[in-house]
């Protein structure tokens, strides 16, 4: 099994004892059953790792841990990507959340597209899918959880995200001129933040593409091929991570 990890509010330090309370500290002593000497991982949710081991428990109310040591988190790529989610019907939305926070997004941004079908019940599912995103960070091994930021209308995301850096792309299997490839190509030097935006089941229509790239997202098509939203979702955000992240290692060979 491998070694419990909670997000600890930090900054920490090595030697420094920690006071793990309420239900985390459950979960250490009711639910995981560990005790004094256990070793769990922490991390501090802005990209620190650390190992701690339990000192003392208090009941099941409170636990003491040492600091035993502290790491930049490795598992962070140098790429911010932020996706701009046209909100699809909900269960493919989970799909997209889990997966695109494994390929290391920075941001998912849900977009009620016109063709978005709303869902029933949004406040519980937008709370579902930060504890996926959560669930997904701690299974691999990230000490960042991505934001979720939204839903938001088109107007308010386009107020939401202006003036901030990055490339921005638009997927639209509408586009007959401009490629992904040669859209990315274009990048001389790789950007340190993108924005991608994919549209919902039923894509975005003429009017929110126009809207858009007056907004500098340019349109880009990927492909001869219609892909399923969170196809094309997860396709994007790995092609950005691969050419201008830290997927599968650097040019150098480097893992
Ligand atoms: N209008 C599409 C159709 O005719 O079936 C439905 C949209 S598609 C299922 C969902 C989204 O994936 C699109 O809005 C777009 O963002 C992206 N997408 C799918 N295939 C694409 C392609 N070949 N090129 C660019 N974007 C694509």
């Amino acid at each position: 099994m491998s070694r419990p990890r909670l997000l600890v509010s930090g900054p920490w330090a090595r030697g420094q004892v920690l006071a793990i309370k309420g239900r985390d500290a459950r979960r250490l002593t009711r639910v995981l059953r560990l005790g004094k000497g256990d070793l769990i991982s922490i991390f501090d949710g802005q990209g620190v790792e650390g190992g701690a081991r339990i000192l003392e428990l208090r009941g099941w109310a409170e636990v003491k841990v040492e600091v035993l040591w502290v790491e930049r988190a490795q598992a962070e790529s140098p790429l911010k990507i932020h996706l701009v989610q046209g909100l699809p019907k909900w269960p493919k939305m989970e799909v997209v959340a889990q997966k695109v926070t494994e390929l290391g997004v920075e941001e998912v941004c849900g977009l009620l597209a016109r063709r978005s079908v709303p869902w029933s019940g949004e406040g519980e599912k937008w709370r579902r899918l930060e504890r996926i995103m959560e669930e997904a960070s701690r299974q691999c091994g990230r000490a960042n959880v991505p934001k979720l930021s939204g839903p938001w209308k088109l107007e308010e995301f386009l107020r939401y995200q202006r003036g901030k850096p990055g490339a921005r792309l638009l997927l639209w299997e509408g586009e007959r001129t401009n490629s992904l490839k040669a859209a990315l190509e274009a990048w001389k030097i790789p950007p340190e933040q993108v924005w991608l935006a994919v549209g919902p089941e039923g894509g975005f229509d003429e009017e929110e593409v126009k809207i858009m790239n007056q907004e500098g997202y340019t349109p880009v098509s990927m492909g001869p091929r219609i892909l399923r939203t969170e196809t094309a979702s997860m396709a994007v955000v790995a092609i950005a991570q691969y050419l201008w992240g830290d997927m599968g290692g650097r040019a150098s060979g480097m893992p």
